[in-house]
């Protein structure tokens, strides 16, 4: 994990997996955090934490991975501004409720 902060590469950890982008498609591959052993589903690539650090290619370094933990801060944040320019209860209400929705799925999550 310190190479992914030390490199700046995106990376999402939930214990023990480290998901960051594929080296070769850029779409979200998962690492193993002890075995550093890693695999990309959507190109079939795969390696340890030494193929990682042989590649040097700027465009993997600085692509993004999908990171649902961000994105739900962004989107109730998002619900805050538009809630403090608008009198409407529904927005409230609108907020309450995704969040509900996604409390929901993460408690289904593994
Ligand atoms: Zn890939």
């Amino acid at each position: 994990m310190a190479y992914f902060k030390s490199n700046k590469i995106d990376y999402h950890y939930v214990k023990p997996i480290i998901k960051f982008p594929c080296m070769d498609c850029e779409e979200e591959a998962v690492m193993h955090a002890m075995t550093t052993n890693w695999s990309c589903s959507s190109c079939g690539a795969s390696g340890t934490i030494s193929k990682l650090i042989a590649t040097t290619s700027d465009t993997w370094k600085k692509s993004k991975i999908y990171n649902p933990h961000t994105e739900k801060n962004k989107i109730m944040k998002l619900f805050d501004d538009l809630q403090a320019n608008s009198n409407s209860k529904k927005m409230q209400t609108l907020k309450s409720r995704v969040s509900h929705l996604i409390e929901y799925y993460e408690s289904k999550m593994p």
